[in-house]
């Protein structure tokens, strides 16, 4: 099982480790290990160049084959500029044999030029002796200073830019030798954002023209974004040198690098709690109860205080549920010392009843975003139309290029290779592809306003289908009439001249005997990386390990089936049903074993949604075997605890927690999906129990869900739930954002079977705060993960959609499908949800119906929805969780006496006439959403939005606020509708619409 930090196996030397020397991969942008070449042993592939003839590679006793510089002339490696840009912080590490002691010589140094670098010099400068670091800016000039390095050993060196911390740190052989405090210093002061190749990254010379080259060898140089502890470099050292075991327990402390509160520290308004009644819960035999997270409390000063969040035990399986009876469970209270007790009745097991699908989206051309009633462009117009004109500009060819180069083809003029996970040796490339495939799609039904975006995109789709189906033709089939071929996907044999499946993908070594691929066969890679999987391969660089292959062609056949169903293109169908088929005919023949093994295998066996895609191609064409390979894609440890099926998320049993939670979430969208299709209900539970773990124990207030300290791994879900300040809020990032992405699809899908307001609730809460807020002010950059660490910035990339990460290509979704939750209907048209206040126009083409929404929302707390069209159904408004001063309702100007409950969906029935109004206000509040083992660490919310305050430098401590403790709202002024506010002088305004730094979470102490 993939647990980010249980690695019980020893790291290999050879990179793409997700947990490396106990760090987690998230932290670091690049290593070069130089065993025979410059490359980049990172996911990153930021392949460094040996300039200069005077080097070579020689035998080390300690460490194998190492980089030899001789310093005799112009030789000295170089790093692509793009590995710092838009980064927080840096450490560099790696080791040193020094032959001279001439000073001059330069370990690294980076920066944009002589005036604004940074620098590492083993045996001292000109001006000054000794091992030292330097940052120089237009500004200032810090030295970190330490006596200089023996020669003719080998030694390992560390240089930490702390900016929160403002430290420059040098450490020698595992311990600290030198640290400047308050370094006014950020790192775009030494490096160029936006464009990367103005940044110059040399190892072994310096960024001035006089100085020595290095003589010395150089072996496993590293360079991580997150600030490393002196613990982790100590490690690393030891590790090389096998002092230290290198496999990571899973119980590994969490850095504290966080500020930890004593125990009396009063936690909101749990400090005035007196007692939390007992509850009673019931469960069947089998499945662990679903305990309520909040429950009622009493206050000695305020009989209104909010629910109380309880922290519940969390077993990892069911054995206390095996036999009907009765039990009591003891939960705790962060901040107090009252122990909530839940008594469960177990009884005898019984069969459930999973609903049935009743709603159903509207198709993205129904629904148009529209400016506000001032005519201001929304931020929902804002970033769809940075992504409208990216990809309105973009060169198909672009995205087609590791296609065409899998398939030995000619590539068209003009056609330039994707940077970043698809470039040449990228074992991902062709993912970005996927994502484009869904984006014009998307993009194409969404610009109905504009005839000419519209033939722009409908283009694009034809010349991408015709494209990936020619060559999907090609697999299998004879290179010329007669000539050998391999149909039967089971039969792919090694390339040509191999001895056995590799995944070079190099110019010259990579295959492209497409002939010998099996019918059918598509991706932007041989179809190795499959086989190779099957054979017990892992994740890593080496040509023997490979990425996610079923995670890349996940995204293009999604990508394909979006494309069908927006423009009945049957050539883009018929791709999918061909290499669902090679996908079929390959994984029936897998052992069941095997295929535990495989979606068990961290990043490796990452397959995004294959089963929801397999699944859909089933619903599609109704070919059976498309809906059988889908079940084969089952996590069957996190879906059902064993090959037994004892537990698992079936039996609302958290087998998740320390995975990769971009890798799982899309599994749980494919459980949906195949309920969906063949009706069997465990997969529904699994669905539903899973949203539930999710949003209740692993969420941040923006709606992410990943990033744990413990394990160490920004993309993982903590080590246990319910403890995110305790394992949460990891210094390489959270929130990544395609995660949210992903709950954002399984929260709208589950909905549409089930109209709990909870889901709408979330997907609010997701879009507003964490997708609205992921894209750059001018530019469609975008997220990664999002911190929320004190006065963090966000990071935004690719902004000329030239090279992807996951998000990155996952940006491209959500930014063309905005307003794809705004209304549902029911299956039947017997009634519409209004699930979002965003200003739109729908076209209910089945009842003739046009529903026009107009507001400022969330700049104002009301909304009008014009009717125009005739007929009697329900209206269900969606009455928010946090609309608890009121709900209040309108027709033509009339009011209505509703009982609308917070948290709930209000029905509106009536014969409905053209032209008729309905205004609907929901007073905005102030409120406190504490992390819920820490919860003087809050976030600020009014109405929906987040409010941020406003940071103008780095900071490694909460930012304290006090907030009145009867009325929160009396400690804040400002404009609602700019919403724009002030505490204590200092500025808070939506995450959203903020591109500086933030604290998104604040100390908070009620008085
Ligand atoms: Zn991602």
């Amino acid at each position: 099982m993939s647990f980010c930090a249980l690695n019980t196996t020893p790291v290999s030397a050879q990179g793409g480790d997700q947990i490396l020397d106990g760090i987690g991969e998230t932290g670091l942008i690049a290593r070069y290990i130089f065993k025979g070449d410059a490359n980049d042993w990172s996911r990153n592939n930021l392949h460094g160049t040996i300039k200069g003839a005077d080097f070579k590679f020689e035998v080390d006793s300690l460490f194998g084959n190492v980089l030899s510089l001789t310093g005799g002339s112009e030789v000295f490696i170089t790093v692509p500029g793009e590995a710092v840009t838009g980064e927080e912080s840096l450490s560099i590490s790696g080791w040193i044999y020094l032959r001279a002691s001439k000073s001059g010589q330069m370990f690294f140094d980076f920066g944009k030029d002589s005036q604004s670098h940074f620098f590492a010099a083993p045996a001292g400068t000109r001006e000054k002796e000794g091992y030292q670091a330097q940052i120089i800016t237009k500004s200032g000039k810090y030295v970190a200073g330490s006596p200089a390095l023996a020669i003719n050993k080998w030694n390992h060196l560390a240089v930490v830019i702390n900016v929160p911390s403002k430290t420059l740190s040098t450490y020698l052989n595992g311990v600290l030798v030198s640290e400047v405090k308050d370094t006014a210093v950020e790192l775009e002061q030494l490096f160029d954002n936006a464009s990367a190749e103005n940044n110059k990254l040399y190892i072994g010379k310096s960024l001035a023209s006089d100085n020595a080259f290095l003589n010395a060898k150089l072996y496993d140089f590293r360079i991580y974004r997150i600030p490393l502890t002196e613990r982790q470099i100590t490690r690393i050292y030891n590790i090389a040198l096998r002092k230290e075991e290198p496999t990571v327990r899973r119980r590994v402390e969490p850095d504290r690098n966080l500020p930890v509160f004593p125990v009396t520290t009063p936690q909101l308004y749990n400090q005035f709690l007196t007692d939390v009644p007992d509850i009673q819960v019931e469960t069947a035999v089998g499945e662990l109860p679903r305990l309520p997270r909040n429950v009622k409390g009493v206050y000695s000063n305020n009989p209104k205080g909010p629910d109380v969040r309880v922290i519940w035990p969390a077993p990892v399986d069911n054995s206390q549920v095996l036999t009907p009876g009765t039990y009591t469970i003891t939960g705790k209270v962060s901040g107090s010392a009252i122990q909530p007790k839940a008594i469960v009745t177990v009884s005898e097991a019984h069969v459930h009843t999973t609903p049935d699908r009743t709603l159903e989206a509207f198709n993205l051309d129904q629904v148009i975003l529209n400016a506000d009633p001032h005519n201001h462009d929304t931020k929902f117009i804002e970033n769809r139309d940075k992504f409208m004109t990216g990809l309105a500009n973009s060169n198909p060819d672009n995205f087609l290029y590791m296609f065409r180069d899998a398939f030995g083809q000619v590539q068209p003029e003009g056609a330039k290779p994707l940077g970043g996970w698809d470039s040449q040796q990228t074992k991902l490339r062709g993912h970005a592809t996927g994502h484009y495939l869904t984006a014009i799609a998307q993009a194409y039904a969404s610009s109905g306003y504009d005839a000419s975006l519209q033939a722009n995109f409908a283009a694009k789709m034809d010349y991408m289908v015709n494209t990936l189906y020619a060559l999907s033709k090609m697999s299998g089939q004879p290179k010329t009439a007669g000539g050998e071929h391999v149909s039967d996907p089971n039969a792919v044999p090694p390339g040509p001249g191999k001895a056995g499946f590799d995944s070079d993908l190099n110019v010259g070594s990579i295959r492209t005997d497409y002939w010998n691929w099996g019918t059918g066969f598509i991706s932007a890679y041989p179809p190795d990386q499959f086989i190779m999987l099957e054979k017990g391969a892992t994740y890593g660089g080496s040509n023997a390990q490979i990425w996610a292959p079923y995670y890349t062609l996940h995204k293009i056949l999604a990508g394909l089936m979006d494309i069908y169903e927006i423009s009945g293109n049957e050539k883009a169908l018929e791709i999918v049903k061909g290499m669902g088929s090679w996908v079929h005919a390959r994984l029936s023949q897998v052992p069941k074993e095997t295929l535990i093994s495989m979606w068990n295998r961290y990043i490796a066996g990452e397959y995004g949604g294959m089963n929801d895609a397999l699944a859909r191609l089933y619903r599609l064409t109704s070919e059976p075997r498309y809906l059988e390979v889908a079940k084969l894609f089952d996590n069957t440890r996190v879906f059902y605890g064993d090959a037994e099926h004892s537990h698992g998320l079936a039996k609302n049993v958290d087998m998740f927690r320390s995975l990769h939670a971009n890798m799982h979430i899309p599994q749980v969208i494919g459980a949906l999906e195949i309920y969906r299709d063949s009706d069997a209900p465990e997969y529904y539970q699994i669905a539903d129990n899973f949203w539930n773990m999710i949003t209740n124990d692993y969420m941040y207030s923006i709606g992410g869900v990943a990033g744990a300290r413990n394990p160490n791994n920004a993309e993982c879900f903590t080590a246990q739930p319910a403890t995110l300040y305790e394992n949460g809020f990891a210094a390489g990032g959270q929130n990544e954002t395609c995660a949210t992405y992903n709950m954002l699809k399984l929260t709208s899908g589950l909905f549409l079977f089930d109209q709990r307001a909870e889901y709408m609730d979330y997907y609010e809460r997701g879009l507003y705060n964490h997708i609205l807020a992921s894209v750059a002010e001018e530019t469609p950059a975008n997220t990664y993960h999002v911190s929320l660490r004190p006065g963090s910035v966000k990071q935004f990339g690719n902004a000329n959609m030239s090279g992807f990460t996951c998000c990155n290509g996952t940006a491209l979704e959500s930014s063309t499908k905005l307003q794809n939750s705004i209304y549902f209907k029911s299956t039947d048209n017997s009634a519409l949800y209004v699930n979002l206040y965003v200003p739109s126009t729908l076209n209910w083409t089945d009842r003739n119906v046009t529903v026009t929404q107009t507001t400022a929302y969330p700049k104002e707390d009301q909304t009008v929805l014009t009717i125009n069209g005739k007929g009697r159904f329900d209206i269900n408004v969606r009455v928010p969780h946090w609309a608890t001063n009121g709900f209040f309702v309108k027709i033509n100007g009339k009011v209505q006496k509703v009982e609308a409950v917070p948290g709930s969906y209000l029905t509106i029935s009536r014969k409905w006439k053209n032209g008729d109004r309905l205004e609907l206000r929901m007073p905005f509040k102030f409120y406190l959403e504490p992390v819920m083992d820490q919860q003087n660490i809050a976030s600020l919310f009014y109405g929906p939005v987040l409010l941020a305050a406003q940071e103008s430098e780095p900071r490694t401590e909460w930012r304290k606020v006090t907030l009145n403790a009867d009325d929160i709202s009396k400690s804040i002024s400002g404009d609602a509708d700019q919403l724009q506010f002030t505490i204590d002088g200092v500025e808070f305004k939506p995450f959203y619409e903020t591109y500086g730094r933030h604290s998104v979470y604040l100390d908070v102490t009620l008085k």
